[in-house]
Parts: structure tokens; C-alpha cells; sequence
């Protein structure tokens, strides 16, 4: 059977692209094509952008109480269809069973929180800020966003879309074309949930779509998540044509084990923030840093524990570490370990020469960890798989100066049961999330997201509130009567324009 041919979104209605431009979708843990990916072209991605600003008008002015019911009903659907996604998100980005349902439950409560709309549009009045003189802000609904979403949450990081839309905008989806079923399968469900045509568009294709939903003149905003560079440039591209724009990037995230961590306690949780999800999170743990008091006992464990993980095809329930994302991906890895050999750097686990009875084809690494020079490109740039770096620190002080001097600046965790320490540590350390004894410090739907430096480019985060505050504005109404009622006169000169 020759592979699914995918569609875009545009004002309601699933299109054929006219483009001669596919770019195949992969399950990486055989390598076989699941479907073909339109390169769609300019004049289609404007005919996106135009549907979606049709619907602007009606939608903006379906009462708030409605559009947070239709959130509630898309909840239930993404609720009642989780097997279903779980098994999407497997066969097109290679998490297991597990981790995908993780990631689904995680995506869900984005739904929640955006469906909070009627407490979260509300605005504020103040009376008789001058004699007279009433002022309020209303939160306003834009226009049409572009979300961007990178590989490897395919349900998590589209869902952006949900705050977009309950606020009263309309949203073009541009899923990454490694990933893009489960946002196709979760855009059907959100037009069953009752979204109106057009609320929901798809675009799909490559650079070429983001520049055109990042500046062209109907477009309001664009949230980016993905790599640094691409956020870099994204970020500067969409706000130089004058838009609104959050670009979160990528990641360099480091553990520190101290000399007063419960070593034992704490192992599951290091191991798993460092190679779960085949070490695909922007949250994962990169370098370790050991105090050198504690680094021995700290190895041995680590490596036994590293050991333990099952390398297998991701719907097979006993495997705990699925494939990575492609195998231009994993040929990065192996020219990575393959580098930091040839210079005299020490392999403590080589995840080189992996083979999956069945899944030949399949894209594998096994966990790999490098004993790293600290001025080592494995150190100091993102690797997003499982290849990890450690290293000996002296104390505190040399921890901190090591994360703060990193170009990243997502999350920094330390691992300690002294409160001096912690409290310390979050003090210094200059990054967007930290954790305390919790490897994989993300702040899911309920607390705004992102990092710092090359991390982060904008200034309202991703989620919850600060969503709410991307895609709206706050409209201020000074105003003033003059009937038979009036009691205060005169108005406050300064509302007369005299002064
Ligand atoms: P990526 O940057 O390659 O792609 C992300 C999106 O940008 C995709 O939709 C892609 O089509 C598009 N894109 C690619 N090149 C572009 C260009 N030149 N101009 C405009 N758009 C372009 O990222 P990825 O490999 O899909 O995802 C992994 C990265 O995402 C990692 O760096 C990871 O740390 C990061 N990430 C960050 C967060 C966060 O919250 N900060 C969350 C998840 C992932």
C-alpha cells in the first residue's frame, strides 16, 4: 500500500496541495515511509492565512462561555481517543507506549487551562480614576497566530493552539513534517469538539511556510518552539516585519550531584531525565557535574543503572528506550561519540553498534556518556539524543560558573538535601527553570515556560497565563458622561486634553 498522502487545513476544508514538493514521514523504529508531506506552496499557505482571517470575526464574537464549552468537549475527545493519539505519537516519533501517554496526559492539560477562559479574559475597571472619569482594560483577541511546533512532542507543543484559540483568535498549525500525524489526527477532533471553519488551520511544509506565516501583512504573531538557531533567526525575522513573537530554542541542561544528595533516591530520577524519551526533551538532563568528593560512588551507580535500559521497537511494552527521531539524527550522534574519541576523551558507555532483531531499519543509539572536557563541543553544544557528558566539580561555586557560562539557559537542577545549598543555587544559577532534587524541572500547562539566552528569544513565555497575555491585548477605555445623572463636574483636566 503506497503511504497517506497528507492534507492541509484550510477554512475548514481537508486540501490535496497542488505541490510536486513531498518530503517523506518516517516510524523510526523501522525506517519505513507512513506517509508523504506537502512542501505547500506560497499561494496555498495564502489561502490558509486568508480562511483564517475570515473566521477572526465570527469567532471572536462567539461569547466567551462558548468557546471554553468547546474546550471542555475537545478535552473529552482527546480524553476518549488517548489510545488512539498514544499510538500516533509512537509510530511517528518512536517514544514507547508510556512515554507517549505521558506526553498526552501532560498535552491534555493544556485543554484545561485554556478552557479557563472566562476567568482568564477578564479584564479590569477602576471608577472615578479622575472626577468622573472611569478607566478599564479589555482583553482582546488579535487576529491569526502561526504556531510552530518542533519533533518531539507531536501533541504537546501543537496544543499551543489552545489558549490561542479560546482567547478568540484563529490559529494556522505548522506541525514539524517529522511529526505531523498526531496534529492532523488532534485538528479532526478539535473541529468535532465544535471549533468553528477555518478557527484551525493546518499549513503543512518546511522554512519556507514559517517565513510567510511569520510575515505576512494579515498575519498578528507567531509561537516558535524548536532549536536555537532556527529561533534566532525566526524570532528576528517576525518581529523585524512588526509582529508579536515568542521563540523558545533549545537546551543545554545541567544535573548537579553534591556532596550532601541522596545519591540513592534521587538515581531513577537522574537516569530517567537523562535518557528518557531517547533523551528527545528539551527539559533532559545534558551534563553532569559531580562534586569529586562523591563522583566514584555517583559513576557506579549511573552506569549500572544506564545499563538497565531496554533498546527495542517502542510499541513492545518492556521497552524503555525507544529510537531516535532520524537517521541523519543518529548519524550526528555517532559522528559525535566518533569525535570525542578521536580526541582522547573517555567513553564511559558507548551507545555506538545498536542493533533491534526486527527493526533493522530502525534509527538507535543506546545511552551513551562521555567523561567530558568541560571546553568540549559534546559539552557545550546541544546533542538531542542520548549522548551525555560528566565531569568532576570542585563545589558549588565552579557548578554555577560552569551553567552560567553556557550560551543555554533552559533549566540548571541540583541535587542536595540541604536548604542552604538549594536556596543558594537558585539564586545564582541563570536559567528559566530550576530543580530542586527534580531532574526534569518543566512547569507542564498550569505555569508559563522558558529558558534564557540563546534559550528563549521574547519576553511573554509559552502556557498558562502568559499565553494569555501573548495572544491578547489590553484595550484601555477612558471614558466619561455627561447626562442628567452626572454628579461630579468637571471632569479632571486631565482627561480634557488642556493638559
Ligand atoms: P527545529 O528547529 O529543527 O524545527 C522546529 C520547527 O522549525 C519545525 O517545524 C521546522 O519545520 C521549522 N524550521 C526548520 N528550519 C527552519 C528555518 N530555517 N526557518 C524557519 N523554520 C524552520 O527543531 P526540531 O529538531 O524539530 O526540535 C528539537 C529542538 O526543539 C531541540 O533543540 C529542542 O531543545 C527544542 N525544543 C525546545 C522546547 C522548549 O520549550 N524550549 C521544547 C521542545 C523542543
Amino acid at each position: 500500500m503506497s503511504p497517506r498522502k497528507l492534507q492541509n487545513l484550510c477554512a475548514g476544508k481537508w486540501v490535496t496541495s497542488a505541490t510536486t514538493e513531498y518530503s517523506n514521514v518516517y516510524n523510526p523504529a523501522t525506517g519505513e515511509v507512513i506517509a508523504e508531506h506537502p512542501l505547500s506552496t506560497q499561494s496555498e499557505i495564502d489561502q490558509i492565512i486568508a480562511g483564517a482571517v475570515e473566521a477572526f470575526g465570527p469567532w471572536k464574537r462567539t461569547p466567551v462561555p462558548t468557546r471554553s464549552a468547546i474546550m471542555f468537549r475537545y478535552r473529552h475527545l482527546l480524553t476518549s481517543h488517548s489510545d488512539e493519539l498514544a499510538a500516533i505519537i509512537t509510530m511517528e516519533n518512536g517514544k514507547t507506549n508510556e512515554e507517549a501517554k505521558g506526553e498526552l496526559l501532560r498535552a491534555i492539560q493544556y485543554v484545561e487551562h485554556a478552557a479557563a477562559v472566562p476567568e482568564t479574559m477578564k479584564g479590569s475597571v477602576t471608577e472615578n480614576i479622575g472626577t468622573g472619569v472611569d478607566i478599564e482594560f479589555i482583553r482582546e483577541p488579535l487576529g491569526v497566530f502561526a504556531v510552530i511546533a518542533p519533533f518531539n512532542f507531536p501533541a504537546m507543543i501543537p496544543l499551543y493552539f489552545a489558549w490561542a484559540v479560546a482567547t478568540g483568535n484563529t490559529v494556522i498549525l505548522k506541525p514539524s513534517e517529522l511529526c505531523p500525524l498526531t496534529a492532523i489526527r488532534m485538528a479532526e477532533l478539535a473541529e468535532e469538539a465544535g471549533l468553528l471553519k477555518g478557527v484551525l488551520s493546518i499549513a503543512l511544509g518546511d522554512k519556507t511556510v514559517v517565513e510567510r506565516l511569520g510575515t505576512h501583512p494579515d498575519m498578528v504573531g507567531l509561537s516558535f518552539v524548536g532549536s536555537s538557531e532556527i529561533a534566532g533567526i525566526v524570532y528576528k525575522l517576525v518581529t523585524g516585519a512588526g509582529k508579536r513573537c515568542q521563540a523558545q530554542g533549545g537546551a543545554k541542561n545541567h544535573l548537579v550531584v553534591t556532596d550532601t544528595a541522596a545519591i540513592d533516591a534521587c538515581m531513577p530520577n537522574i537516569v530517567s531525565s537523562m535518557y528518557g524519551n531517547a533523551s528527545q526533551r528539551c527539559f533532559a538532563g545534558s551534563n553532569i557535574l559531580v562534586y569529586e568528593q562523591v563522583y566514584d560512588e555517583f559513576l557506579e551507580k549511573l552506569l549500572r543503572l544506564s545499563r538497565e535500559f531496554r533498546i527495542g521497537n517502542p510499541t513492545d511494552p518492556s521497552t524503555t528506550l525507544g529510537p531516535v527521531i532520524s537517521a541523519s539524527a543518529r548519524d550526528k550522534f555517532i559522528s559525535a561519540i566518533n569525535a570525542a574519541e578521536k580526541s582522547g576523551t573517555k567513553l564511559l558507555l558507548d551507545g555506538r553498534g545498536v542493533t533491534v532483531k526486527g527493526c533493522e531499519g530502525g534509527y538507535w543509539v543506546g545511552p551513551t556518556l562521555i567523561e567530558s572536557d568541560l571546553s568540549a563541543p559534546e559539552f557545550r553544544n546541544e546533542l538531542f539524543g542520548p549522548v551525555r557528558c560528566i565531569a568532576k566539580v570542585s563545589g558549588l561555586n565552579e557548578a554555577i560558573e560552569i551553567i552560567n557560562s553556557s550560551n543555554y539557559g533552559h533549566t540548571a537542577v541540583v541535587y542536595t538535601e540541604s536548604g542552604g545549598v538549594a536556596r543558594e543555587f537558585r539564586q545564582r544559577v541563570d536559567v528559566g527553570q530550576v530543580g530542586v532534587n527534580v531532574g526534569t524541572p518543566a512547569p507542564i500547562a498550569f505555569y508559563p515556560v522558558g529558558g534564557r539566552k540563546s534559550s528563549f528569544y521574547g519576553d511573554l513565555r509559552g502556557r498558562a497565563n502568559d499565553a494569555v497575555d501573548f495572544y491578547t491585548d489590553k484595550k484601555i477605555i477612558v471614558s466619561t458622561w455627561h447626562g442628567d445623572l452626572v454628579q461630579s463636574k468637571p471632569v479632571d483636566p486631565a482627561f480634557t486634553g488642556k493638559v
